[in-house]
């Protein structure tokens, strides 16, 4: 009896085992939905599923497939949704949220100096920062961005709260010339950055970078002292670049170059680069720009409402120039929906050069995702669903009447979806979000802190 229960067993495992690979186990599926995966081929696959374990991608395939090869800890079915990967917002100033909506339809000084440089004055500080940055990563969240760029100050503050936050953040301390909430002066500033480099070098979430504000708010010498140090930590150089035509004058009347002529002379490309706008460029900028490898942020909404003018962003795309998409500032867009910026970019495009064949849907969802990737120097580790890539991803609902029918997932991603319908979000293969509940962030908490912030703000300006 005993030998023949053995033998039954041995037959049993024989056909788990024998003719079929073993299932694995993942810590992760989420499975049935149109899974948009932004690889090399831009495949898009029906009744799909992405199996994760850990961090990691392990594998994406049809829905049957997956449940065939492994057996998931956790399940998340996301029948009538897109799956995507995370949005990767390349320019922005996080804590500006407070601001949101302060000062609009003014001229750009004049905002500046009445507005936005008073208030900062008055309220900028670690905790002012802290609760900022909350408040963006839960807007960031609830919309789908899973990285984000950013450039302000204090910004191991935020790199704090974007880590409690639970999604990636390429965090830029700002160094500018005059004496700022955190830095009386530039070296200051570079000494502020460089300690901050060292203690978030190693994060999961968090790449630490330092930011020279812009080449007309910084001397020479602190452009090269900031480019030395980025050299010397292996940290991304994040800066504003050419935005606006007054930035061009200033070039002009003080260097007799562009804004990225000069930078170029001064060594500031020689690595990794993320410059934010690139509005006013001429042919052999951009040809500096690709030569040097320089990631740029495109930032649509902020341009068109501070009339900075349109970027050329087909040039940059055509002589090879990683662009990735931004929202720069909410105290200059108003908001951080990145489904917004891609369908600002792709109607901008068309608008400006009488063809509506540029910039196509497939082109907005790829700068919100590996193009900004790639301008951030990540393409290696997000942008994409692929195998052995981290597993930042994002559910999207598809049922509303404003996307049905739905003959084209990319077509509805751009045109017609908001950061709203964003269900389930999933960072480094933690889920951060579940159908609209946010796990990692007390929603109310946040929102009351701003309220206490906002009535600061209100004083400071008054
Ligand atoms: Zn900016």
């Amino acid at each position: 009896m005993h030998r023949f229960l053995c033998a039954l067993l041995a037959a049993a495992v024989s056909v788990s085992y024998g003719s079929q690979s073993p299932r694995g186990n993942v810590s992760l599926v989420v499975t049935g939905g149109t899974v948009v995966t932004v690889d090399g081929t831009g495949r898009v696959l029906s009744s799909a599923a992405v199996a994760i374990d850990g961090r990691d991608i392990v594998a994406v395939d049809a829905a049957a497939a997956i449940a065939q090869r492994f057996t998931a800890a956790r399940t998340i079915d996301a029948t009538g949704q897109v799956v995507l990967p995370g949005l990767i917002n390349t320019h922005t100033h996080a804590p500006m949220v407070l601001y949101r909506g302060l000062a609009d339809d003014l001229a750009l000084m004049e905002w500046l100096q009445k507005y936005i440089f008073p208030a900062e004055a008055r309220t900028v500080s670690p905790a002012f920062v802290r609760a900022g940055t909350r408040l963006a990563a839960l807007e960031m969240i609830q919309s789908g961005t899973t990285t984000y760029a950013d450039m302000y100050y204090f910004e191991e503050e935020i790199a704090r709260a974007t880590r409690e936050a639970g999604i990636r953040g390429v965090l830029g301390q700002t160094i500018i010339q005059f004496p700022v909430p955190d830095a009386k002066t530039p070296a200051d500033g570079i000494a502020r950055a460089t300690e901050f480099i060292r203690q978030w070098k190693n994060d999961i979430l968090i790449v630490p970078a330092i930011a020279p504000h812009s080449m007309y708010t910084l001397d020479v010498e602190s452009l090269k002292s900031i480019r030395a140090v980025a050299d010397r930590e292996r940290a991304p150089l994040i800066i504003h670049l050419a935005e606006t035509a007054d930035e061009v004058k200033i070039a002009r009347d003080k260097y007799q170059a562009t804004p990225t002529e000069f930078l170029d002379s001064i060594g500031a490309f020689s690595g990794r680069t993320v410059a934010a706008h690139g509005v006013h460029l001429t042919p052999g900028d951009i040809k500096v720009l690709a030569q040097r490898r320089v990631g740029v942020s495109h930032n649509p909404e902020s341009n068109m409402k501070l009339a900075s003018g349109t970027a050329p962003v087909p040039a940059l795309q055509a002589a090879g120039v990683a662009v990735g998409l931004g929202t720069d500032g909410a105290a200059s867009n108003n908001d951080l929906d990145m489904f917004e910026a891609m369908r600002v970019a792709a109607l901008l495009h068309k608008h400006t050069s009488n063809d509506p064949r540029a910039l196509p849907a497939a082109s907005a969802i790829k700068m919100a995702t590996i193009d900004g990737a790639r301008a951030l120097g990540m393409e290696r580790e997000i942008g994409s669903l692929e195998p052995g890539k981290r597993a930042d991803l994002i559910l999207v609902s598809m049922s509303a009447a404003r996307q049905t029918p739905m003959y084209d997932p990319l077509s509805h991603l751009v045109y017609v979806t908001r950061g709203d319908d964003v269900r389930t979000v999933i960072v480094n293969g933690t889920v951060v979000m579940q159908d609209r509940r946010v796990l990692t962030l007390n929603e109310k908490a946040v929102l009351d802190e701003a309220a206490v912030w906002a009535a600061k703000v209100r004083e400071a300006v008054k």
